[in-house]
């Protein structure tokens, strides 16, 4: 640290993202990314002549993105912000909703980058504990002033919250703005964004990370009434206009418009998520109810400190929280067969005779 560190960037808890090695040794099920490049499409879409093109500015209102984004999900252009990734969204939302006298509540158990915006903006925050299974209880928030933030489904544990809870969340208090972060949604939970059009107070952040295999392409978006919209966007022209730049625009809007890829992909995490929890629950693992594109699971036949180590050291990384009451479990992203497959070997071998 040097002696100019401001005392506000002092009060930042950076966020820590999962290992990123630069070698290809690892089977890497640790940050969730997909198994499967991006669509052919994207490929089509960031050619040659687009990358000369870079000379140029990326278009700060992401049009041609955002009407691909609009149409896919029935809304209308002005309800839709992209940006550097959905964590831009979510630090914009955490600028825009949040600060003197409005405070924030999410799960003790959630997205970690949610506690770096709060240290980042100087939020107060209120942390619900999760029910002992892991559930959320949105009954919990019903009586919170601020804004809420939940992970549906949820960060690390899969565990996905009714829409049916949420719209009671909504109603309970139109004057609160409830951010419901989808990243997880495409892989089998219910999504909000058929509310958006009914709650004002309603803002639905998405990625294409992860079911669009775009993550280092780094494209987020967020949907909600075109008021919340332009809250967002008077942050992101104050910080960083061109946030998006040309080569993912167009990327994003060729994955957007792939559905059968899209589709396929999703689909193909899926099964591979039934096959693995079945494989892992007949090992005797615990393996919470998942509707994500990875699986937390515990056995008690090796603490999850050490499975992510032998796992490591097998060649096989994974995703594992020194954190209270969550310490116990590994977090496995659901990559291709052949990666399941691998893993579940390991894990047989590392667990025999235990
Ligand atoms: C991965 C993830 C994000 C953000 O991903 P980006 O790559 O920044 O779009 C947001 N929320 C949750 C819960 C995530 O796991």
């Amino acid at each position: 640290m040097s002696r100019f560190l401001s005392p506000e960037a002092l009060r930042c808890a950076p966020y820590t993202p999962g290992e990123q090695p630069r070698d290809q040794r690892y089977i890497k099920l640790n940050t969730n990314e997909s198994p499967f490049p991006p669509s052919p499409k994207v490929l089509e879409a960031v050619s040659r002549t687009e990358v000369e093109k870079l000379y140029l500015y990326s278009d700060p209102t992401c049009a041609a993105l955002n009407t691909a984004i609009a149409k896919r999900y029935g809304l209308g252009v002005e309800n839709v912000i992209s940006g550097n990734g959905s964590d831009e969204i979510l630090a914009f939302a955490f600028r825009a909703f949040c600060g003197e006298g409005t405070g924030v509540a999410f799960a003790d158990i959630t997205y970690g980058f949610y506690e770096a915006q709060v240290a980042l903006f100087g939020v107060e925050a209120l942390r619900l504990p999760l029910d002992g299974d892991f559930s959320l209880r949105v009954e919990d928030y019903m009586d919170f002033p601020g804004t809420v933030v939940i992970a549906n489904p949820n960060a690390p544990t899969g565990m996905a919250v009714p829409v049916s809870h949420i719209r009671r969340l909504l109603e309970s208090n139109p004057n609160r703005v409830v951010v419901v972060d989808e990243a997880y949604v495409d892989f089998g939970a219910e999504s909000c964004v058929p509310l958006v059009r009914e709650y004002g107070n309603l803002l639905v952040t998405q990625t294409m990370s992860k079911s669009r295999s775009l993550a280092g392409g780094r494209i987020g978006f967020a949907l909600g009434d075109s008021e919340l919209i332009e809250d967002l966007n008077r942050v992101k022209y104050s910080l960083n206009p061109y946030s998006v730049n040309r080569l993912s625009l167009l990327a994003g809007a060729a994955a957007i418009e792939d559905e059968e890829y899209f589709q396929a992909s999703c689909q193909t995490v899926r099964e591979n998520r039934v096959w693995t929890t079945g494989a892992l629950e007949e090992r005797g693992f615990t393996v919470l109810p998942s509707s994500a594109n990875f699986v937390f699971a515990r056995s008690a036949r090796i603490s999850g400190g050490e499975l992510y180590r032998r796992l490591k050291e097998n060649g096989i990384l994974v995703r594992w929280f020194d954190k209270d009451r969550i310490r116990d479990f590994v977090r496995i992203t659901i990559g291709s067969k052949e990666q399941m497959e691998a893993l579940v070997e390991s894990i047989r071998r590392l667990t025999a005779g235990r």
